[in-house]
């Protein structure tokens, strides 16, 4: 908060602000607000907490900030110390409780909820809510629309070893090896013909990065020593398919500052980074567009190593689009609690990308995947959205 010189050069990368043209709603206002309470300027008023709360945590102004100011480790800290004075209804608590204690904690249970969300799905009772309109009633509508058809097989790490060659760990992500599985299974391929002796480790879970951004640092920062010790005994770089778990990853190192947690994070590589060996055996004749995630192009600073990786496919089109570093909405469950800005954002993203004619949208993370596949299926549009590991496990099959 202390590094901020004020000089605004954050805003306009700003969603929020790019949005709102509002102080309050950009990087400089939220630090300032944020210095102000500190100081005890300021108290937590409804108002604070709304435009703090409306951050995306995209770390789009850290990218640009000449002062190195950080957004997301604030973002955190200030979220886990005003949690306790949020007014909440015993509903919304009760739900927390639910999410973030019990749900997330044990990759088990998450598992039985994806489980029974496919059962939802092959027992035609998703037609059913929708034909006789539960879903609206219920104001679900839009959440269901996020819901990809879900796999009837995950991905359960055991400790099991794939390929042969460079040694590398696999982080398989909770709604990666639940929900998008055929992604994960995608990714070891790709790695395994890349040359990695992969190692999928027993008892990793979820990275927690919804935990640090939604106010429960402490559960987050449980999560994160778990995960440290479930990779303790591997080798080889922590490879990771998430952008957002991948930033949080990287990010255990700042939260716990221990050395075990600086030994991990520095370990923690994207996919697209590992991958230069790759062969590629057959050509990709799509016009495709890259869309970048925040926590990837911000947050991890990766732009070109995805790009290069899809530029050596034969026959790819590759367009860039305008306005590529802004968010495309999704940003965790921000979709979710934010229902009105994610919307705006998650239209203008799809305007930019649709107005390169793309066959294919790209990108490498879950949640900018879901996003964008919503809001193409609303418009009726036969555009694919599909994890670059797809992309690549197609372009490298034997
Ligand atoms: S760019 Fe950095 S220093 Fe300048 S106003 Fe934004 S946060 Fe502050
Ligand atoms: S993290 Fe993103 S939404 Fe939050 S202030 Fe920075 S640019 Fe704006």
């Amino acid at each position: 908060m202390l590094a901020c010189i004020r000089c605004g050069l954050c805003l306009t990368s700003c969603p929020t602000y790019v949005l709102s043209l509002h102080e309050s709603e950009g990087p400089r206002g939220r630090v300032g607000m944020a210095r102000a309470l500190a100081e005890g300027h300021l108290d937590i008023t409804p108002d604070l907490l709304e435009h703090e709360s409306n951050c995306l945590v995209c770390d789009a102004c850290s990218a640009v900030c000449p002062a190195g100011v950080h957004m997301d480790p604030l973002q955190v800290v200030l979220r886990a110390a005003i949690e306790p004075s949020r007014h909440r209804s015993v509903a919304q608590r009760v739900l927390r409780g639910i999410v973030f204690g019990w749900l997330f904690m044990d990759m088990r249970r998450f598992r039985l909820l994806v489980r029974l969300l496919w059962l939802y799905q092959q027992l035609g009772l998703r037609w059913l809510a929708r034909h006789v309109g539960v879903l609206r009633l219920l104001r679900m509508h839009d959440l269901d629309g996020l819901l990809p058809s879900l796999p009837g097989r995950f991905v359960v790490p055991n400790g099991e070893v794939s390929g042969s060659g460079e040694p590398a760990a696999f982080f398989a992500g909770c709604v990666m090896s639940t929900a998008l599985a055929d992604v994960d299974r995608a990714t070891l391929r790709v790695l395994e013909r890349a040359g990695y002796r992969v190692t999928n480790p027993r008892s990793q879970g979820c990275c927690g990065a919804l935990h640090a951004h939604g106010g429960d640092l402490v559960r987050g920062k449980e999560l994160a020593r778990r995960n440290i010790e479930a990779f303790e005994h591997t080798e080889g770089p922590i490879v990771v398919n998430s952008a957002g778990c991948g930033a949080m990853l990287k990010d255990y190192a700042h939260h716990l500052g221990t050395d075990s947690a600086r030994a991990f994070s520095a370990r923690v590589r994207d996919l697209s980074q590992v991958l230069p060996q790759l062969p590629m055996k057959r050509g990709y004749a799509r016009r495709v567009v890259y869309q970048d995630a925040c926590h990837l192009l911000h947050a991890q600073r990766i732009s070109r190593q995805p790009r290069d990786l899809l530029r050596s496919i034969p026959d790819v089109d590759l367009a860039e689009i305008d306005e590529a570093g802004l968010c495309c909405g999704s940003a965790g469950i921000y979709n979710v609690t934010n229902p009105n800005q994610s919307r705006q954002l998650q239209r203008r993203k799809l305007d930019n990308a649709l107005r390169a004619d793309p066959e294919v949208i790209v990108t490498a993370n879950p949640g900018c995947l879901l996003q964008l596949r919503a809001g193409l299926a609303e418009r009726g549009s036969t555009v694919e959205v599909k994890h670059i590991a797809e992309v690549l496990d197609e372009a490298s099959a034997p």
